[in-house]
């Protein structure tokens, strides 16, 4: 068997799909004022799906396993739980045995919660960039902020594990930081909060403005609690640090603390492309009759050595 690896001992372990590039909240990092709800066309040629349904994608899934042997698949998007398939999906993936993790900004997820098997998903990583209804709306454009909030209590009523993901904009949610670290904290959550990226429409314009960095972000903690920091896990995203009260939190700092040089993802889309790095521009589109060794050598050439260049892909296509 041919070993996909680069340079600098790179592999793939870790398969993010973008089930679905539409999402029914439109957060203000993935979608600007203009563009709103509106569907656009990509800014890349993206060569559209010759996956017929969810077994195709499956199969694919089935084939890209074989060669690298995962270690996780995470469901993603868009919004994945707007994907119709999405519970014969994950059924259909869990005899592989690898851990599946899940994605989303929680809006849905407590009915799908009741749909699925309690052991289906390994965790959820939920979206939650505000607790305060304006913010939220402010943000997301969207109401009803206590649905995402059923959704947790219903994920931790049933054992599930859960990470919180906030994404900071200045003068927008920096305010929010406290309240997430505590609501989360005194559930045992851990939070993460992220660096803006440069994608989609904050590749080249607006981005200084609304950046909120990971130095701006400890300090804002800081005033509150004494805080220590953990040990970076390999191939992890985020900084993690313990609050004098016993709250964790992290940072995903891909802006000012990059974590490239043992990136281990893969990205696969909901039309059958796959891409080594978020900065990817060219997707490189496989089915079942890929030579699959040959392309995945060809996306790991994608990865950056150090640092995320930018994209003018939104998430919302590459999923996130
Ligand atoms: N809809 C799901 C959700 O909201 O979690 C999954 C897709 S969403 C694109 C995945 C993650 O990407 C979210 O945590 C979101 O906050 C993050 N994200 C999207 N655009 C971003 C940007 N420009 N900078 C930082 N994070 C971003």
């Amino acid at each position: 068997m041919t070993k996909i690896s680069d340079l600098y001992n790179r592999t793939f372990k870790t398969l993010r799909i973008s089930l679905i590039n539409t999402c029914n909240l439109a957060c203000t990092y993935c979608v600007s004022e203009e563009e709103g709800r509106i569907k656009k066309e990509s800014k890349i040629n993206i060569q559209k799906s010759k996956i017929k349904n969810h077994l195709e994608l499956g199969q694919i899934i089935k084939q890209l396993h074989s060669i690298l042997n995962l270690e996780t698949i995470r469901l993603t998007g868009g919004e994945p739980t707007l994907y119709k398939d999405i519970v014969p999906f994950i059924e259909a993936l869990q005899p592989m045995g690898v851990p599946i993790k899940l994605t989303t900004n929680g809006y849905l997820l407590k009915n799908l919660l009741e749909k699925l098997p309690d052991n289906a998903l390994d965790s959820i990583n939920i979206s939650l960039d505000a607790l305060d209804e304006d913010v939220f709306f402010q943000i997301s454009k969207r109401r009803n902020l206590y649905k995402i909030l059923e959704a947790i209590d219903l994920a931790l009523a049933k054992n599930i594990h859960i990470k919180l993901n906030c994404v900071v904009i200045k003068g927008m949610n920096d305010q929010q930081i406290l309240p997430l670290l505590e609501y989360a904290g005194k559930r045992n959550i851990t939070i993460r909060f992220l660096e803006l990226m440069r994608m989609g429409h904050y590749h080249n314009a607006n981005f200084e403005n609304d950046f909120f960095s990971e130095t701006d972000i400890l300090n804002l903690i800081k005033q509150k609690y004494s805080i220590y920091k953990l040990e970076r896990q390999k191939s992890a995203t985020a900084n993690h640090w313990l609050t004098d009260s016993g709250y964790k939190f992290g940072i995903i700092a891909n802006e000012t603390e990059p974590f490239c040089h043992d990136c281990n993802r893969l990205r696969l889309d909901s039309y059958g492309n796959i891409y080594g790095c978020l900065s990817a521009n060219s997707p490189i589109s496989v089915s079942e009759t890929t030579d699959l060794t040959e392309a995945l050598t060809q996306a790991l050439k994608q990865k950056q050595p150090v640092k995320f260049t930018g994209s003018a892909l939104s998430m919302l296509e590459i999923g996130g």
